[in-house]
């Protein structure tokens, strides 16, 4: 989320020192209006960057921890005005205005290092920090992330500014903040803000390669690789995909109350046309609350060991490999290679032992693994292997084990994956593992009209995004 990026990190200006302070007072008691909030950048600048403070009052502060973060500042001029016209009658509520100071979190820097920057004494700082870490870890702070303290500024009953609390948007639906109760004493608070969840449908034709395909249609990254990764079980992306296959998805986006999306996933259905078959998946929990893709019989996608053991979504034929074609199997080749940039991660196509991990003769840097069922699986010409990967080392399925590379006999960046069956070279694409759950009686009810409803959810979001299309009169796409 990208949000205030005019307020910087800085050095606040300490409250004795600031000499406007009469102009200052007197924006004070315009903003006291409930109904607007301004952000007001102030005429001090230092090495860091412009300070910026913000004022309201008191009773709006609920509504500021909600809106503030994202106030777009007031021009100037337009404050000019409406001061004049509002500055007599809120006279009486200065008592009750405070002050905030927006800083933004740097590297290296701790809650209680910036609580002390403000101003604040050792001791009214640490009473904050811990009465925050009653509800939050101040460690967990990020750069980036801001800070807004609050002040109640000097005044008549006031010599200078008083630290009332802070608060914080700590993830996307949460926010915690620090209230003065008492003298040293603070109290933490916490506030869930709402987001609402909708249905996103997608859909595209390859072209290049699905990951191009899917960016094209707006489904974010996340998805695409749980739609990969859900589906590398069976397609080996290398040659299955071609142009002309085409993929549909239905995933949920949680968003803000500006509309935002500010959580991706999970993804709900997804389909995959391919070499004149149709691959489906959908997501299903099941009674005792395991949550896992299904094909349309209700099989779980896993099995003893994927096909594709790599992120099968960057793959697009050719890829690197001019002078070598990329091999399927055959008794001459006996493995299968997937042609990727260098660095793509390697995951370990099942639950495992490693065997070797290190160089190998031709095959360059290498892992071998043992399976169940008497499988065992090799990834050769590896750039280096991921850490710990040694000997005896226990690995799950989809666990990232090395990076693509070209060492040993190679002539481009790629992966040689081999299966062996009891010592015998055997097909992965031949590998008729079993699924790991198929759904039975009550719950293989459930599955079905889970599958109902998920499709006719998608055809009638599918269809709205195709009535839009044709309304803006996109362009015809040649074939
Ligand atoms: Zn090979």
């Amino acid at each position: 989320m990208n949000r205030n990026n005019y307020v910087y990190r800085s050095k606040l200006v300490q409250p004795k020192r600031i000499r406007w302070k009469p102009i200052f007072f007197a924006i004070l008691l315009v903003l006291a209006f409930p109904k607007l909030l301004m952000l007001f950048p102030s005429s001090s600048k230092d090495e860091n960057g412009p300070t910026l403070t913000v004022t309201q009052t008191l009773d709006t502060v609920k509504q500021i921890q909600i809106n503030s973060s994202r106030q777009a500042p007031v021009l100037v001029n337009e404050i000019d005005e409406y001061l004049l016209d509002v500055v007599e009658e809120n006279l009486e509520e200065d008592s009750d205005s405070v002050l905030e100071r927006i800083v933004r979190v740097a590297r290296g820097d701790t809650l209680m290092g910036i609580l002390l920057d403000a101003g604040l004494a050792r001791s009214e700082a640490h009473a904050a920090v811990s009465a925050l870490q009653e509800i939050y870890n101040p460690r967990a702070l990020r750069p980036g992330h801001e800070v807004v303290l609050t002040f109640r500024p000097a005044g008549e009953d006031l010599e200078e500014d008083l630290f009332a609390g802070l608060r914080m948007q700590v993830d996307v639906d949460r926010n915690v903040m620090v209230l003065r109760e008492d003298e040293e004493v603070f109290l933490a608070k916490e506030e869930h803000l709402e987001l609402s969840v909708q249905q996103v449908a997608a859909q595209g034709e390859i072209t290049s390669s699905l990951y191009a395909a899917a960016m094209q249609a707006g489904m974010p990254s996340p998805l695409l690789i749980q739609m990969i990764r859900a589906l590398s079980y069976d397609i080996d992306f290398q040659r299955d995909l071609h142009p002309g296959d085409r993929f549909e998805a239905l995933f949920e986006q949680q968003v803000d109350d500006q509309g935002q999306a500010v959580r991706e996933g999970p993804l709900l259905f997804a389909k995959l046309e391919t070499s004149g078959r149709a691959l489906r998946i959908y997501r299903f929990t099941t009674p005792d609350g395991e949550s896992d893709f299904f094909n349309e019989r209700g099989q779980s996608v896993r099995k003893t060991l994927m096909l594709t053991p790599i992120d099968g979504a960057r793959l697009s034929s050719g890829y690197g490999m001019r002078r070598h074609p990329i091999l399927g199997y055959s008794r001459m080749h006996r493995g299968l290679d997937f042609a990727a940039p260098s660095g793509t991660p390697i995951m370990a196509a099942g639950d495992g032992v490693v065997t070797h991990a290190g160089r190998k003769g031709n095959y360059g840097i290498t892992v071998e693994m043992r399976h169940p069922n008497d499988y065992t699986t090799l990834y050769a010409h590896m750039s280096r292997l991921a850490s710990g990967m040694t000997k005896g080392k226990r690995v799950k399925q989809g666990q990232v084990i090395g990076y693509v590379g070209t060492t040993g006999m190679s002539t481009g960046p790629h992966l040689h994956y081999e299966v062996h069956l009891r010592g015998q070279h055997v097909n992965p694409a031949a590998v008729n593992s079993p699924p790991g759950r198929t759904l039975a009686g009550k719950d293989l009810e459930l599955f079905k009209l889970a599958v109902l409803d998920v499709e006719s959810r998608y055809a009638a979001l599918a269809g709205k995004v195709l009535a839009g299309i044709d309304d803006q009169d996109a362009p015809v796409q040649p074939h």
